[in-house]
């Protein structure tokens, strides 16, 4: 199974057009070093992503900013072509001062809404290279409080520029009844301050079982994750993919213990092209109709 993603039904989901060239899906990791984001890609996409040619290298020390690292994959399931873009932003609240870890990902952002504005004005629009982010998943510390000041400000700063699906890291060290509660405390916190995240639609479904599905998956919002690249056997002699505990082992691909499966299914699957969407249709046309202001339009 490796490197298998399991998109079978992206015909249904996406034109047939972009079906034929491939299409690209870039999706954005943000929170503390050590919460598990570098696992989680590899976990979501079974194999291990690499930065582009013309990248350099990634180096072990610890940047001094907020570093901006690219991986992507190129994949193709039953004719359909993805090129899966991962926006990695190793140190984003590593210093004593983060008050403006928010900037360069904000920046690399708009960077991308420029880019495809730019190819959108020329003259020859065939060949339009979409990098543009889909989605922020954004790692929330595993304390049982609420949200830090870090998560507020991150999620405030960027909630109009991007899909931001908020997700509990290393959801193993609680208990079930501790996640609860930590989900009900965040989304509270969140409605406190106004952010929006992305809440998936089903407005063009009439299909009962869509809309359960998309009912489904928005229930889990944050998802409570655990990442693991690592194949582990469990007391049964199964060999999954998780963490092993004294007392147990924790599965990764086991809906009872964690929500991964939920998260990778909507991120892949379900809202893939939902995602793709809301990019274009809000948050790339809201920062458009800005910028044209701005330059006095
Ligand atoms: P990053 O700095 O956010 O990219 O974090 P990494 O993916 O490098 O993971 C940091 C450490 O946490 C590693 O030792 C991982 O094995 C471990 N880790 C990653 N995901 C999980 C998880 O879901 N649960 C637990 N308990 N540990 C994890
Ligand atoms: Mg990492």
């Amino acid at each position: 199974l490796q490197g298998y993603v399991g998109f079978a039904n992206l015909p249904n989901q996406v034109h047939r057009k972009s079906v034929k060239k491939g299409f690209n899906f870039t999706i954005m990791v943000v929170g503390e070093s050590g919460l598990g984001k570098s696992t989680l890609v590899n976990t979501l996409f079974n194999a291990p992503l690499y930065p582009p040619k013309e990248y350099a290298p990634l180096t072990e020390e610890s940047p001094k900013t907020v570093g901006i690292q690219l991986f992507s994959t190129d994949i193709e399931e039953n004719g359909v072509r993805l090129k899966l873009n991962v926006v990695d932003t190793p140190g984003f609240g590593d210093f004593i001062n983060n008050e403006d870890s928010w900037k360069p990902i904000l920046k690399t952002i708009e960077g991308r809404f420029d880019a495809y504005l730019e190819q959108e004005n020329r003259v020859n629009r065939s060949k339009i290279t979409d990098t543009r982010v889909n989605a922020c998943l954004y790692f929330i510390a595993p304390t049982g409080h609420s949200l830090k000041a870090l998560d507020i400000e991150f999620m405030k700063r960027l909630h109009n520029k991007v899909n931001l699906i908020p997700v509990i890291a290393k959801s193993d060290t609680m208990t079930h009844e501790e996640i609860a509660a930590f989900k009900e405390r965040i989304l509270l916190d969140i409605a406190h301050h106004d952010i929006k995240i992305y809440h998936a639609q089903h407005y063009d479904s009439d299909d009962i079982e869509t809309i359960n599905e998309t009912k489904d998956v928005m229930s889990k919002i944050p998802f409570a994750i655990v990442g693991s690249d690592k194949a582990i056997e469990t007391p049964d002699g199964r060999h999954v993919r998780g963490r092993k505990y004294p007392w147990g082992v924790i599965e990764v691909d086991n809906e009872d213990h964690c929500d991964f499966v939920k998260l990778r299914q909507m991120l892949i699957r379900t809202h893939m092209e939902e995602l793709k969407e809301f990019t274009n249709d809000i948050h790339y046309e809201n920062y458009r109709t800005e910028k044209l202001l701005a330059m006095g339009y």
